[in-house]
């Protein structure tokens, strides 16, 4: 048996933080209602601050709150009395990018600091100078290779997070003003417009360059899943999931699958494989291929789309459970894609098996009888002989596509 890390998840609002630290997550990360980035991100209020911060301690887990713009004057006059807002509110952590935001968070509350990976950290030196000024953890920079994390968890007493599956930005984290000149929208205020991965022609001397196709900077997505053994034995102390805007059921696959690693590995090293199923699973909500990235300290043209690509849609996600009663074996759903009798689906949640079932009756708000569920967050009733609970989710049952 070994210590297990932390698993962070992202949670872009209340109902994705439940399903996150139901679906398994130790941890969340979230942004209140100022000073965070992802201004796109339908950020927390102070009453859904406080609300899923008790929900998190109820089940003995955290809440990290990001404070973590670049801050202009005004808004460096204004942050005491957000500090201390959010201080009483009782978050496990803060994490921020900005010094002077770490000297008033330590010096006028006992709010514990997290070095954002906003900082781009990426050597001992740093790790030391934060760790002397007082911050209880580092989020590397994601172009850290294993070696950098390695010899900075050796020399450096700090609490060391890292990114292990999410998507990528073309420069150093937010270091990046393509938003800014073509969209006006600020990377580093939350409103990046992923310029890098839009289509461009390529000129030389005016004239377009002829290629298969249009040049992009587009990154591919990191996933380190089958690297997470060599991981935890680094001690590393914390496991991050990018992707505050991502859906709920993103959120309950990723966070699910990185779960079941993480305690297979630590609860049986010795007999501990790899299982590639779990790939399979993570790809059935990617919309861009994922590679290591930096981790293994090579970063060339595998790790980018030059040449176009496509995005990946995704209809997987069917329905909600909100409701089952064990008496009728009768589930409600909150509808989220087509479905319709005779699909074949499965049922996935925090606490059972994947349950596999072929729809047969499916009973609108009006218990009458139907048999396709077309309209976006419809409200149906479907039968189902094993016990799900709110929170399942369904989705199509998977089939192979490698
Ligand atoms: S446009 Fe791309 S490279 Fe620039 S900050 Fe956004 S994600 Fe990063």
């Amino acid at each position: 048996m070994k210590n297990k890390p932390e698993l962070l998840a992202p949670a872009g609002d209340l109902e994705r933080l439940k399903i996150a630290l139901l679906y398994g997550a130790d941890a969340v990360y979230c942004g209140g209602p100022g000073f965070g980035l992802r201004a796109n991100a339908v950020n927390f209020s102070f009453e859904e601050l406080k609300e899923g911060i008790d929900f998190a301690h109820q089940l003995n887990k955290k809440v990290y709150v990001t404070i973590n713009i670049v801050l202009h004057n005004k808004e460096a006059k204004e942050l005491l009395p957000y500090l201390k807002k959010i201080e009483s509110l009782h978050p496990d952590a803060i994490i921020v990018s900005d010094p002077y935001v770490i000297e008033l968070a330590l010096k006028e509350t006992n709010l514990e600091v997290h070095l954002s990976t906003q900082q781009s950290t990426l050597n001992y030196e740093s790790c030391d100078f934060f760790y002397h000024e007082g911050v209880k953890r580092i989020v590397l920079a994601r172009e850290c290779s294993k070696e950098d994390i390695a010899e900075i968890i050796r020399r450096v007493p700090i609490e060391i997070e890292t990114f292990i599956h999410g998507a990528m930005c073309a420069a150093y984290s937010g270091r990046c003003v393509l938003s800014n000149f073509l969209t006006n929208r600020d990377a580093n205020r939350g409103g990046c417009s992923q310029i890098c991965r839009w289509d461009f022609k390529l000129l030389s001397d005016g004239q377009e360059v002829e290629a298969p196709k249009d040049f992009t900077l587009c990154s591919k997505d990191l996933s380190l899943l089958e690297y997470l053994p060599d991981m935890i034995d680094m001690g590393i102390t914390s496991f991050k999931l990018e992707g505050r805007m991502r859906s709920i059921y993103y959120v309950a696959t990723v966070v699910s699958v990185y779960r079941k690693v993480i305690d297979e590995y630590c609860n049986n090293p010795d007999s501990y494989e790899y299982n590639k199923e779990y790939e399979r699973v993570l790809r059935r909500v990617a919309n861009r291929d994922s590679v290591a990235q930096f981790f293994n300290g090579v970063n060339d043209e595998r790790g980018s789309y030059y040449n176009g690509r496509e995005e990946l849609s995704n209809q997987d996600f069917l329905g909600l459970i909100l409701d089952y009663d064990a008496q009728t074996h009768v589930a409600t759903v909150e509808q989220r894609n087509y479905f319709k009798k005779g699909d074949v689906v499965e049922i996935f949640g925090p606490n059972h098996p994947v349950y596999t079932m072929t729809i047969d009756k499916i009973y609108d708000e009006n218990n009458e009888l139907i048999d396709v569920v077309r309209h976006p967050q419809q409200i149906v009733k479907l039968n189902v002989l094993a016990e799900v609970k709110r929170y399942d989710m369904i989705r199509f049952k998977i089939v192979d596509k490698q």
